[in-house]
């Protein structure tokens, strides 16, 4: 049985380098690859998701995705504006508002926006 040996990083351990540092930088690049592509998904979104949450990120994703191909904003508690009827807002949370714009075939989205933001500048007004 070798005898355990203290690295150059203080950690102990047999061999010629420390398996904890390498398993930890392995961890490490998983990670920043995932932060990476988490990044790049962005790009692909045709409005700016990138202030949210992840949750409601991968919420907004679906919902997009569904409006795609129906119209059916009525399915995600979806309602008109009052004073827009061409303005539709989505309710991705308590906090955040999905805003999507009837162009007649389809709903495209325009944007979200948190609930103060809304309250102020009443999208479509
Ligand atoms: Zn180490």
């Amino acid at each position: 049985m070798p005898r355990k040996k203290t690295f150059s990083c203080g950690h102990k351990g047999y061999g010629q380098t420390c398996h904890r540092c390498i398993q930890e930088c392995a961890t490490w690049i998983q990670k920043k690859q995932e932060k990476q592509e988490w990044e790049a998904s962005f790009s692909l979104d045709p409005i700016n998701l990138r202030h949210l949450p992840a949750h409601l990120v991968l919420k907004a994703r679906t919902i997009i995705a569904r409006l795609e191909g129906s119209r059916n904003y009525i399915e995600f508690r979806g309602k008109r504006m009052r004073h827009n009827r061409l303005i539709i807002s989505i309710p991705l949370s308590r906090d955040y508002r999905m805003i999507c714009r009837d162009c007649g075939t389809k709903l495209v989205p325009e944007g979200v926006m948190s609930h103060e933001e809304y309250n102020v500048c009443k999208p479509g007004g």
